[in-house]
């Protein structure tokens, strides 16, 4: 079903927008309709609104770990960049779906506030490391996290606390609810402003010096499988380097996948494939996926499902 657009003419959408234009990865087809709400009232009418067509709902944040297949997403995909407020008070740090992890760090050093430091280089929204429980360098979201103020399915408004989140690695309950998340509070610790800053320094610097951010990608691609780290596994099995299309896993840091040369979503998907067969068959070990592969194959291409 499409999106009826004309039933909420004062909220901006684009139609049939390339979705490659947004993705870390620079792949992906279009989006029938991509909707970019200003205010709460705008989310809830247009969630309101697919649910009576019966129109699929998508959200994506900044969307850094995503592979959005090469057929592109039918409905209504949400877009959250106006929700990008950020505000410190006392030892709290409230920021919205749309806000970049990145930014509420600085908000976070600047008020002298510790504890998210390990996200400073993690390119979300805030939204999509709630919804991932995003972490790094020892930390992760859910050490932080105190509530979420999320838009259900039905329309309603609800908050969730630190315990109500089903918090696992790489997952919260928000992957299996269906809510959109609207904003979260962080609870920090008073810390020192120039301790911080030399913390978030040190974690870029290591980013920088071990990952491929000269090029597209989409992060780590793949969970780390208990006992094992996955960029040795796919070394040993004389994966580094290998290409399908455009998509390279990278020579700096193994479990990435770069996009080396107009790559398409089912470059990726074919490579990511290739990699757990592999790991399959030399170490009898299940690698899964940790970048979310949404959408749908283009008309007549079918990638190897992951
Ligand atoms: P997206 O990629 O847009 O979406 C991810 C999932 O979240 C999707 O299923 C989407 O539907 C859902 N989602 C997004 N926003 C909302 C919302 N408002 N409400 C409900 N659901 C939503 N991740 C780490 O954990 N640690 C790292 O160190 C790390 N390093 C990275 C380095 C690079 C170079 C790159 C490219 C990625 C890295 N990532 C890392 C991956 C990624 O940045 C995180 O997973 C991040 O939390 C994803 O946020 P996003 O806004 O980009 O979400």
């Amino acid at each position: 079903m499409k999106f009826p657009i004309d039933k909420l003419p004062n909220i901006e959408f684009k139609i049939n927008e390339p979705l490659s234009k947004y993705t870390f990865t620079k792949t992906g087809g279009n989006a029938d309709t991509l909707a970019f709400p200003k205010t709460r009232q705008e989310l809830v009418d247009i969630v309101n609104t697919a649910r009576e067509n019966d129109v699929k709902i998508t959200v994506i944040g900044n969307a850094s770990n995503l592979i959005i297949k090469d057929g592109g997403i039918r409905g209504v995909v949400i877009i959250l960049p106006n929700f990008n407020q950020i505000k410190v008070d006392g030892n709290k740090v409230f920021a919205e779906a749309g806000a970049t992890i990145i930014d509420t760090t600085i908000a976070a050093q600047k008020a002298g506030l510790s504890g998210l430091e390990f996200a400073a280089g993690i390119p979300g929204s805030v939204g999509g490391a709630v919804f991932m429980n995003a972490g790094a360098y020892g930390g992760e979201v859910r050490d932080v996290f105190e509530s979420t103020e999320v838009l259900m399915p039905d329309g309603k408004i609800v908050t969730f606390n630190h315990d109500e989140m089903a918090w696992d690695y790489r997952h919260s309950v928000i992957q299996e609810n269906g809510a959109i998340v609207i904003s979260a509070i962080f609870a920090l610790k008073p810390g020192d402003k120039a301790a911080i800053q030399a913390k978030m320094d040190d974690l870029n610097e290591r980013r920088r010096s071990k990952q491929p951010l000269e090029y597209p990608s989409c992060g780590s691609v793949f969970k780390r499988p208990e006992g094992h780290y996955t960029g040795p596994l796919i070394i040993e099995a004389g994966l580094q380097g290998k290409i399908v299309g455009g998509a390279q896993v990278s020579k700096k840091h193994a479990g990435f996948i770069v996009n080396i040369d107009h790559a398409t979503a089912t470059d990726y998907m074919n490579l990511i494939h290739l990699i757990q067969k592999t790991i399959k068959e030399k170490f009898d070990i299940d690698l899964k996926t940790e970048v979310r592969i949404i959408g749908e194959d283009k008309a007549g291409e079918v990638s190897a499902n992951s």
